[in-house]
């Protein structure tokens, strides 16, 4: 939760960013988008307001940019490892949890078992 409420400040300061660099108002981009002055406003601000990738969407494109460029760019602080563990050498490392999920999608998409080499013992790690 408190991760989820840094993501979402960390975009909002990008979207404050990019409008005040294109001269615009927040009331001028709640008109662009159709939303709320107060969302729009809630949003910039380090309040906890959430917003959809669809919205996140319109708000990019009346900053006539891309919604990628909103998201952050540095994201050590919002990064959650998970530790893995070679069970031959006992080498640790750790990864993060948001490339786990994506491994673990593909590993749904091909049913094929994701296994690591381990770097120190060039044994298989199954995740
Ligand atoms: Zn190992």
């Amino acid at each position: 939760m408190e991760n989820d409420l840094e993501l979402y400040n960390i975009i909002g300061k990008n979207i404050k960013k990019r409008r005040k660099n294109l001269g615009i108002t927040q009331e001028k981009l709640a008109e662009l988008t159709n939303y709320s002055l107060s969302f729009i406003a809630n949003i910039e601000s380090r309040t906890y307001q959430s917003f959809s990738i669809s919205a996140l969407n319109n708000i990019a494109k009346a900053l006539n940019t891309n919604m990628l460029n909103l998201l952050p760019k540095d994201n050590k602080e919002i990064i959650k490892n998970k530790e893995i563990k070679c069970e031959y050498c006992n080498y640790h490392t750790e990864i993060p949890i948001e490339l786990i999920k994506i491994l673990n999608n593909i590993h749904e998409l091909t049913s094929k078992k994701i296994k690591l080499t381990c770097p120190k013992c060039n044994k298989k790690i199954l995740l």
